[in-house]
């Protein structure tokens, strides 16, 4: 193809993988992002294969490659169940990580170097950085990818002096980093190329080593990012431009994600960057929370629910691991048939993944105009009548607010307290996530509804049917 015709197409998929990114914000349109992101990556894998960079015995390679990849990724995407979803993730990441690692290894081997000195140091730099960035993308993403699979213990590994250990690694990558750009020849750059790649993979391996499974989402999105900058770097280890924008998009998004469930989570940034972050959540518990809860049964929820004008259902982790969406999808639809005013309001971090709950919402037929974001729905709640928390906990855990000794102290919640009723479904008095204990099943206008969340919301459903 014509290099003209290239550089258009590369700027026609920069463009779609844009709006795709643009799409992927919201879930109406959540579908169309990714069929943009499709057909930008058909338009940028065609432009690539009959461009002037493949010829000759290059396309037999580049069909070794992809067909076996193609009927791979497919398999596994169409196999993949939705909570396996963070380790097939980790596992893409680690191969955008490898194939850094082998283009900057590859690059410096082919000893392309340019023609005066600044040229050369730059290349080198981008070489080295790119391998680097690519080796923690890819020990770290495997080690991710075993702990989410349960083939390595997800309790963090905290060996002593561990920030220390890391700084070592980080200033000996440094110091060959210097070594490799001032190097003269390809055997003596490689030396020191190929102890950063050891040392970078032993970092990565040891940054996501110290972090507990249960926090292994907000590294994935961190990894996500690293993987974005690592496919940025290869980019410019190549000249393709197409490749430097497609990276700086995905580590920017997945940096901003990262961001984004920190605050969600009230943890810091740096914590995860450096490893052994949410080591220190859930040992303490805040301070003490007496009282006595009160109960309720189904037959008087389902007589309240039905002398009520609007209703909010707050669902957490418990509603994703009882899979009780269907129910409650349904439970909403025969409300809203009463005239009831029902809608789901959404925490950011419920559940254990991104958007958790907005995809089992969608997945059960849940209309997008009555699933509301924290931000919309907190300044309605004073005004609503009953508010259904299903197995959810931290995140509308008032002591969030109120109490600063609490791990969660400045975590932006739910506050449900100020609906008429609440009516907590999970199975016992236990903690959540964070491990605090929650001052809202002790409230006067809180209510227990004890059992699976499942088995409660289809008994509901019937109680309110009959
Ligand atoms: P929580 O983990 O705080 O609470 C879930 C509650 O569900 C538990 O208290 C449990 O109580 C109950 N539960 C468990 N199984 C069932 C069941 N079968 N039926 C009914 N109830 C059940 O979840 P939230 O969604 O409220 O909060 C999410 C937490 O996860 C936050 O702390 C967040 O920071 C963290 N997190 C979120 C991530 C994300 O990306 N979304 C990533 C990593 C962490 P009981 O045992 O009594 O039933």
């Amino acid at each position: 193809m014509n290099e003209n015709f290239v550089t258009v197409a590369y700027i026609v998929a920069a463009i779609l993988f844009i709006l795709s990114l643009a799409g992927l914000a919201k879930q109406e349109s959540a579908q169309r992002g990714n069929l943009f992101g499709v057909i930008g990556m058909l338009i940028a894998l065609v432009a690539v294969t009959t461009s002037k960079a493949v010829h000759g015995s290059g396309y037999t390679m580049l069909a070794v490659a992809i067909v076996p990849a193609v009927v791979i990724g497919a398999t596994l995407a169409a196999r993949v169940q939705m909570t396996a979803m963070p380790q097939l993730v980790a596992i893409l990441h680690s191969f955008v990580g490898a194939a850094a690692v082998l283009v900057g290894i590859g690059q410096h081997l082919s000893g392309h170097v340019g023609t005066t000195v600044a040229e050369r140091a730059v290349h080198d730099v981008e070489i080295y950085v790119g391998v680097a960035i690519g080796s923690i993308t890819f020990s770290g993403s495997i080690v991710a990818f075993l702990k989410l699979q349960g083939l390595v213990s997800g309790k963090p590994l905290l060996l002593p002096a561990r920030h220390m250990l890391n700084l070592a690694m980080l200033i000996a990558t440094i110091w060959f980093g210097i070594e490799f750009v001032g190097s003269h020849s390809i055997e003596d750059g490689l030396v020191p190329l190929l102890i950063c790649t050891g040392i970078t993979l032993v970092l990565g391996f040891h940054l996501v080593m110290a972090i507990g499974g249960a926090d292994m989402p907000v590294v994935v999105s961190m990894l996500n990012s690293y993987s974005g900058w690592a496919a940025a770097a290869a980019g410019f280890m190549l000249s393709n431009d197409l490749l430097i924008i497609v990276g700086a998009l995905v580590g920017s998004s997945g940096a901003i994600l990262s961001y984004i469930m920190c605050r969600g989570m009230n943890r810091s940034l740096w914590n995860v960057i450096l490893g052994g972050f949410g080591t220190e959540g859930g040992s303490s518990s805040g301070s003490a929370v007496t009282g006595k809860h009160q109960e309720i049964d189904i037959a008087e929820t389902a007589r309240q629910l039905r002398e009520a004008r609007s209703v909010v259902i707050v669902p957490g982790y418990g509603m994703a691991v009882a899979h009780a969406q269907h129910s409650l999808a349904e439970m909403v639809r025969h409300l809203k048939s009463k005239g009831i005013n029902a809608r789901f309001a959404i925490h950011p971090v419920a559940g254990r993944l991104p958007g958790h709950m907005n995809v089992l919402l969608a997945e059960a037929g849940v209309p997008y105009d009555i699933v509301l974001e924290m931000d919309e729905i907190n300044e309605d709640l004073p005004d609503t009548d009953i508010v259904l928390v299903i197995g959810a906990n931290d995140i509308v855990n008032p002591s969030a607010q109120d109490d600063p000794a609490s791990p969660i102290a400045g975590m932006p919640v739910l506050e449900v307290w100020k609906a008429g009723m609440v009516v907590v479904m999970k199975r016992s008095m236990a903690s959540g996530y964070a491990g605090v204990q929650n001052p809202l099943f002790f409230k006067d206008n809180t209510y227990m509804l004890f059992g699976d969340a499942k088995a409660v919301s289809d008994q509901l459903l019937t109680s309110l049917r009959s």
